[in-house]
């Protein structure tokens, strides 16, 4: 496994370089660049790399960008998709303008292109079955053979093909191919299908055509159509490009775009395969396209993470020639910087132990400050209810701790942040001998968290009143896949079953039960959260957005 290098210079890349180049030279007076899904799934964070290229070099030189879906495949193409793809790249900060298309738009053009090709000797109907065209396009070693039906007179040709338009063979029989070399070294000239037979419902075009065009037949007249100057893909369209140029150079397109290609993202723990994601919706692997475990934007959008750290993700791995793969840490580390920036401070209590503190007055509730940002005064302050009964983190205590333990433990003195230092002075259990609430002391001299007498404490800990809490549900999510490179043929295998866990009895301030702004906050010493879609009046649920490097981890000790 190998990590991308960062780009020597973030924002700057060979394409750019071509880009630039090309406007130096006037060779283009403006960039026009487009991002082509094909709508058959929800975006990822893969395809936000392609995006902030394209939009982003765009923006840059002054052009623009098209948002142009590929929708040549009626069969597993949705209008959901569709929209799912505009509300995506929107989130992530671009914009089309009016320049939004659909490669159906191109259809009657695209056709009559084709019979084009049929007059003038290179596209010919090919009357043999997927099968046998698969087994005569021969290998990467072996030539392929003719078709029988290559040197089909024009004539014919035009007659079958008019034919496969009005609907009258069924699926599969007949395909339209270009007539270029079945010996040719590279497989996609060897007499590439152009159009296929489908009898299939359109979003768009409902059932006007019983015929649909190949991705790369359609593909590069939509670039000239739309007049686009650099074509850019993924590097598994270079072998392509050779037909994309030869079918420029055949017909009599507006424009002549380049193709370039640019290394795909791949990212350790994750799969990036639209057929993938599909399957782990369709099989409930997950809960939907935008379950926060997915790495859809969609996903990432619903787990909170900040459209800016995306943006910020990308630029630093740069646009590189080469296939790699990025640690997900990479994004991770985006994350959390952006959000330790702009996220507010408060408390929860994930997994709760109660404290009765015997020595505070029963019935007296105190309200204490606490800063919502500490590197950002202006984000003020908050106040907290401190009271007799209080909810600590269950695992902030052991009965029997060991030695670098510095948190709570029976006799052992510790900090509530905010508020006063405690000491455990009993336990109580259940009948199975869990701990099941503790009993301390306060000391009202150390108020705001300080002693008067100088005595120190080796842990400050997070805190709720018991009363003036809220319940909530928590999800903490974990990698989807527990596998660094999962396997995209068997993925189901390579699951994390430990991926998403829900705590139901967490507690949280009220002021973060009654926040809708939507925004991140921080849970002190336990990550960032946001607000799910699936809450309720009374029954706030909260995403885990990212764990947390714990701020106070050496004070604390041990929690990591
Ligand atoms: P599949 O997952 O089935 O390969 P796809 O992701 O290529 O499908 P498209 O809708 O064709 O689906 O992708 C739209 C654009 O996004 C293409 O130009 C493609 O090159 C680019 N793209 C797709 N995946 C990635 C990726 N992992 N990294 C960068 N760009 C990507
Ligand atoms: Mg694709």
């Amino acid at each position: 496994m190998t990590t991308e290098p960062v780009a020597a210079e973030a924002g700057r890349d060979f394409i750019r370089d071509i880009v630039q180049a090309d406007l130096s030279s006037s060779k283009h007076s403006r960039i026009v660049t487009r991002f082509p899904p094909e709508p058959n799934g929800y975006l990822h964070i893969g395809h936000a790399k392609s995006i902030a290229l394209n939009f982003g070099i765009a923006q840059e030189f002054a052009g623009k960008c098209h948002l142009r879906f590929d929708d040549t495949n009626p069969t597993k193409e949705e209008q959901e998709y569709i929209d799912s793809i505009q509300a995506d790249v929107h989130w992530l900060g671009y914009d089309w303008g009016t320049d939004l298309y659909y490669a159906s738009d191109y259809f009657d053009r695209l056709y009559d292109w084709a019979e084009g090709l049929i007059k003038a000797g290179n596209a010919y109907v090919d009357d043999q079955s997927q099968e046998e065209i698969r087994v005569n396009r021969g290998t990467l070693t072996e030539p392929g053979k003719n078709s029988p039906f290559r040197d089909r007179p024009v004539d014919e040709n035009l007659d079958l093909f008019r034919r496969m338009k009005a609907g009258e063979f069924p699926n599969g029989t007949r395909v339209l191919r270009a007539k270029i070399d079945m010996a040719a070294g590279n497989i996609n000239l060897r007499d590439p299908v152009l159009y296929r037979i489908l009898h299939a419902e359109h979003p768009r075009t409902g059932t006007k055509w019983s015929i649909y065009p190949s991705y790369d037949y359609a593909h590069g007249q939509s670039d000239a159509i739309e007049g686009i100057t650099h074509s850019i893909c993924t590097l598994e369209f270079e072998d392509h490009r050779p037909l994309y140029e030869w079918l420029l150079d055949k017909l009599p397109v507006p424009s002549k775009p380049r193709q370039y290609e640019f290394a795909r993202l791949n990212l350790t723990y994750t799969l990036l395969s639209k057929r993938v994601l599909t399957q782990l919706v369709r099989d409930g692997h997950v809960s939907a396209w935008d379950d926060p475990r997915m790495p859809t934007i969609a996903g990432l959008k619903r787990r909170g993470v900040p459209p800016a750290a995306v943006r910020e993700f990308v630029k630093r791995i740069g646009v590189a020639k080469a296939n790699s793969v990025v640690d997900v840490g990479m994004l991770e580390f985006c994350i959390r910087e952006h959000l330790n920036k702009s996220a507010q401070r408060r408390m929860a209590v994930l997994r709760p132990l109660k404290v009765v503190i015997e020595n505070y007055p029963e019935g007296q509730v105190e309200e204490l400050e606490a800063v919502n940002h500490p590197d950002d005064p202006a984000a003020g302050t908050r106040k907290i209810s401190f009271g007799r009964e209080l909810y600590i983190e269950r695992d902030d205590f052991m009965e029997n701790p060991p030695k670098k333990f510095f948190r709570l433990s029976p006799g052992n003195e510790v900090r509530l942040r905010y508020a006063y230092f405690v000491k455990c002075t009993g336990v109580i259990k259940n009948d199975a001998g869990d701990v099941v609430e503790l009993r301390c002391t306060y000391d009202p001299a150390t108020k705001g968290g300080n002693a008067p007498d100088g005595r120190k404490v080796k842990a400050t800990m997070h805190w709720l009143s018991a009363k003036d809490s809220v319940p909530a549900e928590i999800r903490v999510y974990n990698q989807l896949f527990s596998n660094p490179s999962p396997s995209a043929a068997n993925f189901a295998a390579d699951l994390n079953p430990e991926s998403l866990e829900v705590l139901h009895d967490a507690r949280i301030e009220p002021s973060v039960a009654a926040d809708n702004s939507g925004e991140v906050m921080q849970f002190e010493r336990q990550g960032y959260f946001v607000r799910d879609k699936d809450s309720a009046p009374g029954r706030p649920v909260f995403n885990r957005t990212i764990g947390l490097r714990d701020t106070f981890a050496k004070e604390v000790g041990g929690k990591g």
